[in-house]
């Protein structure tokens, strides 16, 4: 199955019309546009000529047969194969440095053999190995709400979290019937802030596997690869971010174990990270990581 990428929204709602409809487990591929709708691919493409209303696209929604309010839909990705180019940007007053900023500077990077072939305006040149991800993905959020591609929340959406690679599988809250899934604004490389307000924006075809665990929709999305499960938190500042993700882990490790809040308390304290996903964008967003070999058998 496929979602081509002209089947595209921007905003996560649970009016958007689905695309496609699949019985949970399902394998599907996505073709995504970059987060500039593809509007950004050569060097005469200009900022002043972008349409603002094509920014962001998502591609779907898949409706999941048997995804339900209070369910979970569990998203694992598979393989991610990025475009030959990328395009990245800054500009005034965007992201942490923008007030530094004037005019706006956009590159066109080329991708290949799994790396990055930077060159700055100077000619200055640097290698960078690819870290693919996905910056925009999540479901539907609760009845009523409509939630612009470009800001991140409980649904996901635009959280921009570097471990949303290949191997990583996300729990979404499940909010409206169905699911109502998407993503996009894939990154051939990323640093964690995006402090400039944009990766290697790319387009690139994503295959997932999606699935359905009834009854166990979580909080926040969280995040699980081989080695760590990660709370995902997006709020109105860093700060309370940090808080819930932190809040959100002890509990996620006291549902699932015998160990009392202190020593819950004292392991994080001791392997656990708090860390940056995006903090340029209308929500910033942190992830609160624990290692899983430390407490043996944790796992979503
Ligand atoms: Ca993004
Ligand atoms: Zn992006």
């Amino acid at each position: 199955m496929k979602v081509t990428k002209d089947k595209v929204f921007y905003s996560f709602c649970g009016d958007n019309e689905p695309v496609l409809t699949v019985d949970a487990p399902a394998t599907v591929e996505f073709e995504t546009m970059d987060c500039f709708g593809n509007q950004l691919r050569s060097k005469d493409d200009v900022m002043e000529a972008l349409d603002w209303d094509r920014i962001n696209p998502a591609t779907g929604p898949v409706y999941v047969n048997g995804a339900e309010p209070g369910d979970a839909l569990k998203v694992t990705i598979n393989k991610i194969t990025l475009n030959e180019k990328g395009t990245v940007c800054c500009l005034k007053d965007e992201g942490t440095l923008g007030d530094r900023v004037e005019g706006y500077h956009v590159r066109i990077v080329p991708v290949s053999d799994g790396t990055v072939h930077y060159e700055a305006d100077n000619g200055f040149r640097t290698d960078i190995p690819i870290r693919p991800m996905i910056g925009v993905i999540g479901v539907a959020p609760d009845d009523g709400q409509d939630i612009n591609t470009g800001t991140p929340g409980r649904h996901g959406g635009n959280m921009d979290n570097t471990m949303a690679e290949e191997g990583a599988t996300l729990y979404f809250p499940v909010a409206v019937h169905g699911a109502l899934f998407g993503f996009g604004d894939l990154h051939a490389v990323m640093g964690d802030g995006e402090i400039g307000v944009s990766g290697l924006e790319i387009p690139a075809d994503v295959e997932v596997t999606i699935d359905v665990v009834k009854g166990k929709a979580p909080q926040y999305p969280v995040l699980e690869n081989e080695n760590e499960i990660a709370v995902i938190v997006s709020k109105e500042t860093v700060d309370e971010a940090a808080k819930t993700a932190t809040e959100l882990m002890q509990e996620f490790i006291a549902e699932r174990t015998d160990l009392d809040l202190p020593d819950i308390v004292m392991l994080m304290s001791l392997v656990g990270n708090l860390e940056f996903c995006q903090i340029v964008d209308p929500e910033k967003t942190v992830r609160f990581v624990f290692p899983k070999k430390y407490i043996p058998g944790l796992t979503f």
